[in-house]
This record gives C-alpha cells, structure tokens and sequence, in this order.
C-alpha cells in the first residue's frame, strides 16, 4: 500500500489459474468508455519472458481484446481501449495463469481521451473520490496506548497493558494478529522467557503462542501456528479495541510528541484517525517513527533479507509405486516450464539431489523441508522500498526451483505445491534509535546495564548470501547462510536494557520487536519472536507506569525502575489474578 498506493488483488494459484474475482457495476450512461486497468508485469524487473501475471478482463462474460499484466515494470494504468457498455455490467477479473498477476483497480472513463494519474497524491485523492470516501477520517477517543503492529511484540504489549488498566488501541494491517507467528508466514517462535531472576516475565508470550509439539516448525500446516489462540487472549480483554486489516500510513506529530496516527482498512480503503497518549511502534519496519521523524538507522547493503517459506503435498495418500491412485496423481500433478522464473535447470539449490551443500536444516530432504528459512533474497536492496521486487524474487526461485524438481529432474512426480507465503516475512528493516544502542560487544562482553528488562537467549544470528549457491545470481541471491559458533555466542540469558524500547527524540514513543534501538549485529540475537514478545510485555508495563506518573517512557527509567522492577517479578499473565 505504501509503495504504490493501494492494497491489490493478487492472483496467487501457485500455478493453478484461480477463481474470477467478480463484481457488479451500473452505469448511469450506457455508452462508449475508455478502459483502464491498473496493474504490471511482474517479471518486467528482470527482463523476463512471458508476463506470468496475465489476466482478462471480462464484460458480461466477453472477454475484452486487451490481455492485462503484460507490460510495464512499474504500476501503471494499463489502456484497454474503447469498450461498449451497458446500464448493468457484471466484471470479472480471469487469470490466465495462476503465477501472481495483479490488479490494482478497473476505470471506465467517458471522456476518451482522459487519462488517469499514474501516482502520488493525485491518484490518492481521485481514489477517495471514486470511492465516494469521506475526505476526513473517523476519530477515535483518546486510547492511553495505541500499539502499531499486531505481531507477538505488539500483541503481547496490549495484552499487558490492557490487564494493567490501560485502554488501548491495537492495529493490525493484517486479517490475522501474530506477524511472521501467523498461519501467513509461519514462522516458529524461538527464544526462551520465564528465566531467572524475572521468571514472569514471558507469561504473556506463552499465552499467546502454542503448545511446543512435533511439528511446531518452519512452512507447517496453518493449524500449528493457531491464529485463534491470538484472538481469543486478546479477545479476553475488555479493554483492547483491536483495529483489524487497518494499516496506519500517516503520524501527526508536535513538539515531538504523536498525538494521532491514521489508519486505512486495506479492503474497503476507510480511514481512522486513532489518538492516543503513548504509542508503540511494533510495525518491525519502525513505521511510526519513521512517519513521526523519530530518529533510526538502517543497514543499507549487506542486510538480512525477506523469505517467503513454501511447502508441499503429495497428491496420492498412497505411495506405491504401482497404485493407480499414484498414477492418477502424478497425472494431476504437472507443473508448467516457468522460463520467466530463475532458471535453475543446470544450478543447484537446497533439496536439489543428494550431495549439495545443504543449509541446515533438520531434515533438508523431507518435502516439508524444502521451502524453509533459507529461501531469502534482499541483502543489499533497500527492504522497505524494495519490497516488492525482493517479494517477487522470492516467488521466481522458488518457482524455478520447483519447475527443475518437476520438469529437470522429473522428482516428486505425484506432490504439487502446497502452500507458499505471498506475505514476505521480514527480518531487518529500520532500527529506531533509543538512550541505549545495544551492541553484540554488549552481548560478547556480558556488560551488564541496571535497567535489564527482558531476556535475549539466541545466538548473533545474521544473514548473509550462502557461498554455495550465488555463482551466477549475484546482486540477486536467494538463498541464506547464517552467522554462528565461535564469536557469535554469549553468555544468556542476557538481560537487555529498557532503555532499548523508548525513542531517544520523540517523547512518547516506544518500540518493541525487531525495530528496537540495537546495531545491526546485535539485531541478530533479539530477533527472535518468544524474545520480541516479551520486550512487548515490558512496553506494556512501562506504559502503565506511563500513566499511573504521568510521565514519558525515559521518565520511567530515570524515576520509576524500581516500580517497574516490581512489575517484572509478578508479570502480566493470566495467573497474576488481575
Ligand atoms: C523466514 C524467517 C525465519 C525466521 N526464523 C525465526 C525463528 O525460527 N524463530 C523466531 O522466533 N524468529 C525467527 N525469525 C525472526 C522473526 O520472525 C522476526 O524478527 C519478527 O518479525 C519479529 O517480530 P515482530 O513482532 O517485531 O514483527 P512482525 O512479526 O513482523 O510483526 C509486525 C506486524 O506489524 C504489522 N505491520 C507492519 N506495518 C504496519 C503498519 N504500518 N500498520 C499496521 N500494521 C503494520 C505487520 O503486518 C506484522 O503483522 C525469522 C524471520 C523470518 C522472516
């Protein structure tokens, strides 16, 4: 929605064409119309062949001349010449290919000649027009805290602080809460919490993430990350309005100090303008500060970079090899040549054959397996105005990876794929700048700081291009090594300082999950979800201390450790008895 000025629909079969998306319009003048239709070539950034994204446009069930998706590397309005209509047009959007097409939005215009505004905030206030939007948004009372982001950082912050009286705002760009904890991105969360000397701390966290079993990892089913559980904690608290499928886009900052932010429903483009006292930012990208001229940092080349994880199935629940129900399956399921994708025919890459060098992984050539951590592209592209292209990367390898498995090596003959992620999840972005920038000399050197708030247990675990496999993808690498053993570990549990979750320059700011105020390197420890979870908690208990001295989050360190020492030991869990 940032980058081009819209949430779109996108056409994710993993190669299966998918349903039309349909909609009804009446037009006051049946007539002659120009037709435009906002979309791109997704493969166009890597002058690749055969415009995957290919789609129709039909009217009435006639499909009009132009095929949409096929030119441009950038958004723009695609002109799908004169069209006839009548009073009662029933539209549909066809995929040709199921391989991600895209659509912005469909424009009929009665003047020929007109042509619609390629970006900016002329296309943004023509969009609110057509809508029929109302030009000011809906205000929202005063929240004592509004929390930006609803992975486990942020939901386990309104949780706590919701439990210590607080009211509080928790807005979701999402239809789901959990971030990259989510049936979206699957990721497992790492990390340990209830350690000593703060054993509560961590009790919010635990309540919000499921029972470790055998299949709680990487690209599983849906049903082991357990969106529901997320609901129904944060359900439990009166006090928490949670904002759903809201993206906040704008901040309204004065004297340092943000007072509203606002927010835009990513289906029905309403907006919200949600005021608040204090504010977290658990966007992981830093959002809110960066829109409330918080100070931050970013790591521009040699970053850690996105991944889309990936999984397979077998049609045929019977594997033998002379089953006909095996036959029937591998008939199913064919895959199509992708010569648009990354082409990796004569490459190799993790789960090719026996014998490549395998990043680790527990079991590299189980199907399950094949599409885990390591698929990552973006070191060295800026990852927030980037983020498409290195989301689309992700699709081309994986793609390619899957064509050489099928078509090349001709393996796997009954699987198709599964489930792929369209919803990169991210690992670095902006850091916002705090009193403290915690260094992994910090960590290596065990410096102790007085305000030790929550415990970070994972190894210096950065990222960066896997030797084995770059030859020939440079500057485009897709596939991750990580920073580990000797020099990358530390004594934990480390207790990292509070003063790493309040911003240095905009007074009422805090921020919890991966934007917190670390170096680069030292991001690689505290990245981890059990750990973002609980700087969430601690945010929340500050919060409250916030509130109950009506002071600013630095105010709580300099004035209020002790009492928000005291709040550490009994945590914020349900069993606290609040
Ligand atoms: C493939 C992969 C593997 C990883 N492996 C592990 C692992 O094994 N274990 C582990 O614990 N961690 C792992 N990590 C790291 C961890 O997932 C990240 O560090 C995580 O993002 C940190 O949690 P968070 O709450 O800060 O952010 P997120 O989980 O990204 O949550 C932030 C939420 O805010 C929402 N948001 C963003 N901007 C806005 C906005 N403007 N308005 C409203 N909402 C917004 C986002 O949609 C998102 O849901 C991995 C990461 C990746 C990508």
């Amino acid at each position: 929605m940032d980058l081009m000025g819209s949430p779109f629909l996108l056409a994710h079969g993993m190669g299966r064409p998918v349903e039309d998306a349909t909609t009804h319009v009446q037009f006051d003048e049946p007539g002659v119309y120009r037709l435009w239709v906002r979309t791109r070539d997704w493969v166009a950034p890597w002058n690749a062949p055969g415009a995957p994204g290919r789609f129709q446009l039909l009217l009435n069930g006639q499909a009009v001349e132009t095929t949409f998706g096929t030119e441009g590397n950038a958004w723009h309005w695609q002109d799908g010449g004169e069209v006839r209509v009548g009073s009662q047009m029933d539209l549909a959007l066809h995929d040709l290919t199921g391989f991600e097409g895209r659509c912005d939005a469909v424009m009929f215009s009665k003047d020929l000649a007109y042509q619609p505004p390629h970006d900016g905030s002329m296309l943004a206030s023509l969009r609110l027009q057509l809508l029929g939007l109302p030009a000011e948004p809906t205000v929202s009372p005063v929240y004592d805290l509004v929390v930006v982001g609803g992975g486990v950082a942020g939901t386990s912050a309104a949780v706590t602080a919701a439990r210590l009286g607080l009211t509080v705002a928790l807005i979701q760009d999402r239809p789901v809460l959990g971030g990259n904890a989510s049936s979206e991105v699957r990721v497992w969360p790492e990390g340990h919490v209830n350690q000593k000397p703060f054993p509560r701390v961590g009790d919010v966290v635990m309540e919000l993430i499921p029972d470790k079993k055998g299949d709680s990892a990487n690209a599983q089913g849906a049903h082991v990350f357990n969106d529901q559980r997320k609901f129904d904690v944060v359900g439990a608290e009166p006090n928490i309005t949670l904002f759903l499928e809201q993206r906040v886009n704008r901040a309204y900052a004065s004297e340092w100090n943000i007072e509203a932010v606002l927010s835009q429903h990513t289906r029905t483009a309403e907006r919200n303008l949600i005021r608040g006292r204090w504010f977290l930012d658990s966007t992981g990208d830093g959002a809110v500060g960066f829109l409330a001229g918080a100070d931050f940092d970013q790591t521009d080349t040699g970053h850690m970079g996105a991944s889309n994880l990936w999984n397979i199935q077998c049609l045929c629940e019977d594997e033998d090899p002379l089953s006909s129900e095996l036959a029937a399956a591998v008939e199913e399921a064919t895959f199509p040549r992708c010569a648009w994708a990354v082409d990796l025919a004569a490459k190799p890459f993790p789960g090719r054959t026996k014998g490549s060098t395998e990043p680790q992984t527990k079991n590299p050539n189980k199907p399950i397996s094949l599409g885990n951590w390591f698929w990552e592209n973006g070191f060295d592209r800026d990852p927030i105005h980037d983020m498409e292209r290195i989301r689309d990367q992700n699709f081309r390898a994986m793609y390619g990876a899957w064509d050489t498995i099928k078509n090349v090596e001709k393996r796997y003959p009954a699987h198709q794929l599964n489930w792929v992620a369209y919803i990169a999840g991210k690992r670095e972005s902006r850091r916002l700048l705090g009193d403290v920038i915690l260094t992994a000399e910090d960590l290596r050197d065990n410096v102790q700081f007085e305000d030790g708030s929550f415990p970070c247990t994972w190894g210096i675990d950065t990222h960066f291009p896997a030797a084995a496999y770059k030859e020939g993808h440079e500057g485009d690498e897709f596939i991750a090594d990580y920073t580990h053993g000797e020099g990358y570990t530390y004594q934990g549990p480390y207790w990292v300082p509070y003063r790493c979750l309040y911003s240095r320059n905009i007074d009422n700011l805090f921020m919890a999950g991966r934007d917190i105020s670390v170096t680069h390197e030292a991001l690689g420890a505290v990245r981890v979800m059990k750990t973002t979870g609980a700087m969430g908690e601690i945010v929340g208990m500050a919060a409250s201390l916030c509130k109950r001295f009506d002071c600013t989050p630095r105010q709580v360190y300099s004035e209020h450790l002790s009492e928000l020492k005291a709040l550490m030991e009994v945590g914020a869990g349900a069993a606290a008895g609040r």
